[in-house]
C-alpha cells in the first residue's frame, strides 16, 4: 500500500540546513496497523505529512497503492489525499460552530453530495463510532474523546484506504484513550491500512508493528 524508497527530507531555514528524515526505507502493507514511535523532534510528522502529500520530500520515491507520488500538482496531491487518504489529528480539528453531524458530513460536502444524503451517512458513521446520539451537539459540548472519535468518524466517511493519524492521543487521559483505540481496531478490522504516530508504548505495544525513528532514519521496524 506504501512503499518509501531513500526518502529523504530537509529543512531549509536562513542559517542552517536541518536533515530531517536521511533515508527512509518503509513498506507498509494494505491492511496493516503500525505504529510510528521517536523522541520529540525526531521527524515523525514530517514523515507522516509526507504518507498525507501534506509536504514535500527532496528525494527518494513514494509509491501509493501501486502509483508513483512524483512531482504531484497541488489538484493532483489533493485528489490522491481524498481518494485514499484520512486524516486525524492530536488537536481534533473539528469546526466549532458545526454539530458533529456536520463535521462529519463535511468531506461530502466537498464532494457535492447532496444535504440530505451527506447528513444520513454522517449519522451512520457517527452511529459506528458510537456517537449516533451526539449528532445536534457542538464539539465544546463534547468530551476529547468523543471529539477525538467525531473527527475519526469524519476521516472514514470518504472511504479511505490508509488512515493517517498524528498522536490521536496525545491530548487525551488513559481511559478515552482506550476508547479511540478500540474504535481504530474496528477500523483495522475492515482491512483499512491504519498508521500512527505516537510517543505512548502503551498505545504502540496495541498496534502490529512498531517503527522507530532515530537520528532521521528507522532504527527498527
Ligand atoms: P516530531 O513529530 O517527531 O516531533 P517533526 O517532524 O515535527 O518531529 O520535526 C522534526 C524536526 O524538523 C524538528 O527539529 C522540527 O523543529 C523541524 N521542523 C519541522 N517542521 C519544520 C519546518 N516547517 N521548518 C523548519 N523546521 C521544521
Ligand atoms: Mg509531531
Amino acid at each position: 500500500m506504501i512503499q518509501l524508497d531513500d526518502i529523504r527530507k530537509s529543512y531549509k531555514t536562513d542559517f542552517t540546513n536541518l536533515e530531517v528524515l536521511k533515508g527512509i526505507d518503509l513498506h507498509i502493507k494494505k491492511g496493516e496497523f503500525v505504529s510510528i514511535m521517536g523522541s520529540s523532534g525526531s521527524g515523525k510528522s514530517t514523515l507522516l505529512n509526507i504518507l498525507g502529500l501534506l509536504d514535500e520530500y527532496n528525494s527518494g520515491t513514494y509509491s501509493l497503492n501501486g502509483t508513483l507520488m512524483k512531482d504531484l500538482s497541488q489538484t493532483q496531491a489533493a485528489q490522491y489525499r481524498n481518494q485514499f487518504l484520512g486524516f486525524v489529528f492530536q488537536s481534533f480539528n473539528l469546526l466549532p460552530f458545526k454539530s458533529a453531524k456536520e463535521n462529519v458530513a463535511l468531506p461530502l460536502y466537498y464532494q457535492k453530495v447532496p444535504r440530505k444524503e451527506r447528513q444520513a451517512k454522517a449519522v451512520e458513521y457517527l452511529d459506528m463510532v458510537g456517537l449516533k446520539d451526539w449528532s445536534n451537539h457542538l464539539p465544546n459540548q463534547m468530551s476529547g474523546g468523543q471529539q477525538q472519535r467525531v473527527a475519526i468518524a469524519r476521516a472514514l466517511i470518504s472511504q479511505p484506504k490508509v488512515i493517517l493519524a498524528d498522536e490521536p492521543t496525545g491530548a487525551l487521559d488513559s481511559k478515552t484513550s482506550q476508547e479511540v483505540m478500540d474504535i481504530f481496531k474496528n477500523v483495522h478490522a475492515q482491512g483499512i491500512t491504519l498508521v500512527i504516530v505516537t510517543h505512548e508504548e502503551e498505545i504502540a505495544a496495541m498496534t502490529d508493528r512498531v517503527i522507530r525513528l532515530k537520528d532521521g532514519l528507522i532504527e527498527s521496524q
